[in-house]
């Protein structure tokens, strides 16, 4: 006996049957004696639906009504899961996240979590209730309602799995794990038994949409083990933990990718010290995000900077630029869009030498250019044409014998 956190996702509570189906689950674990909290999202894609309803209305929307709209959809959820649990004879309640005890920053879209007080939740658990929270949403201290970046809602889940001190955080998903690279892409994916919280947390950086990031850096920060799961089978999923057990001996434990990536090339700048810091201050103070950068000095001692950002930022980054054009002292701005980075994470790269050397022969050996990289000890990123970017992933799942991997049954 203990506190479980439960965590559904979109596609788990997408309609009247999934959301019985959830109730379901959810009385299993009471049933076994269990405080059981439930964080749910908002049904299928109803997020993707109030953001479409806003763009009709305005080409940027104000992102504090934007955090408005938004947080209605898991409150949808979280009523119809709390009456479909009253209908079964249970005792249950929902809550907001601000009713939650949820406190964020003040910053509307993609607000960290602050602070959680756990006793409103707790005081009904004592009760006996199943408490159902609404994920993806908290309020600042001024009590502005905020959310906590598309897919928060797993972080929401490990966040109070921590305050709560809860025995076990299980993510219920529309896949039964964590595969070796995502499957609805690659036929090949495997499912993996177990993966360390470094490797999760770099895959789900560099793409992977399987778990929020600040989901994995919550729980490696509290030590919350997690699994992650299917909402409509039985079977095991993967665990991610501290030190993963790994049956197989792979360098290369997963791959992750993304589309809509811009390289933007700032050309002419005086080769100095400051040339770099001024830059990516000035884009840093209006909220933009960089990723990998690159510079080199050309033959009239000139430098050249070229950095990745999302596609969708373009816009935002050469503008400001131009902005700052007299005192950033550069000749021109070149951008190409339509690129994607391909990743491969494992911790096994720590202790042998020449996998980026590998990643790039097979790439190679397909003709396709990379354009960029970048290394850590668990990963090497590559930017691509997007065009390759699925035939990369595939060549590489099979090049790293990801293919190979066999999960427990
Ligand atoms: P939820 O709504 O339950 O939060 P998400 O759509 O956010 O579900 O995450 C599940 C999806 O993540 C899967 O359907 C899959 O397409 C995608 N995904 C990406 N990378 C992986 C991976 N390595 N393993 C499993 N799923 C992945
Ligand atoms: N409903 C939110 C989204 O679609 C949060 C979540 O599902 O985790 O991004
Ligand atoms: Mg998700």
């Amino acid at each position: 006996m203990g506190i479980i956190v439960q965590k559904f996702g979109g596609t788990s509570v997408g309609s009247v049957e999934r959301i019985l189906n959830v109730a379901n689950r959810v009385i299993q674990e009471k049933e076994k004696g269990n405080d059981v909290v439930v964080v749910v999202s908002a049904m299928g894609k109803s997020t993707d639906q109030l953001v479409d309803l806003a763009n009709q209305i305005s080409a940027k929307p104000s992102k504090r009504e934007m955090d408005m709209l938004l947080t209605t959809g898991e409150q949808v959820t979280i009523s119809l899961l709390a009456m479909a649990l009253l209908e079964e004879g249970y005792e249950a309640i929902s809550f907001t996240g601000w009713q939650a005890g949820i406190e964020t920053e003040e910053r509307h879209g993609n607000a960290r979590i602050t602070n959680i007080n756990p006793d409103v939740i707790k005081k009904e658990l004592t009760a006996g209730k199943i408490v159902v929270v609404a994920g993806f949403q908290g309020a600042s201290n001024t009590l502005q309602i905020t959310t906590l970046g598309r897919g928060g809602s797993d972080t929401t889940a490990v966040a109070l799995a921590a305050a709560l001190k809860a025995d076990q955080c299980d993510i219920y998903t529309d896949v039964t794990g964590v595969y070796t690279t995502d499957p609805r892409y690659v036929k090949g994916a495997r499912k993996l038994d177990a993966i360390s919280y470094d490797e999760m947390l770099e895959l789900a950086n560099l793409g992977a949409g399987v778990l929020h990031p600040r989901a994995v850096e919550f729980a490696k920060n509290y030590n919350i083990p997690l699994e992650v799961r299917s909402s409509m089978e039985n079977e095991r999923g993967t665990i991610i933990e501290e030190e993963a057990k790994m049956e197989e001996n792979l360098i290369v434990r997963g791959i992750a990718f993304e589309d809509q990536v811009t390289r933007v090339s700032v050309l002419g700048l005086p080769n100095e010290l400051t040339t770099l810091s001024t830059i990516f201050s000035t884009l840093a103070k209006h909220g933009l995000n960089v990723d990998i950068i690159i510079q080199n000095t050309t033959s009239d001692n000139k430098t050249t900077i070229s950095f990745s950002i999302k596609t969708g930022d373009l816009e935002d980054t050469i503008s400001i630029l131009e902005q700052h054009k007299s005192e950033l002292k550069y000749e021109r701005i070149e951008s190409e869009s339509g690129l994607a980075k391909v990743s491969i994470v494992g911790s096994g790269m720590v202790s042998n030498p020449g996998v980026a050397a590998e990643m790039f022969a097979v790439l190679a050996e397909q003709e396709i250019e990379v354009k960029m990289v970048s290394t850590s000890e668990i990963k090497v990123s590559t930017v691509i044409s997007g065009e390759h970017m699925v035939t990369a992933v595939d060549i590489l799942h099979s090049a790293f014998d990801l293919s190979k991997v066999t999960a427990r049954v």
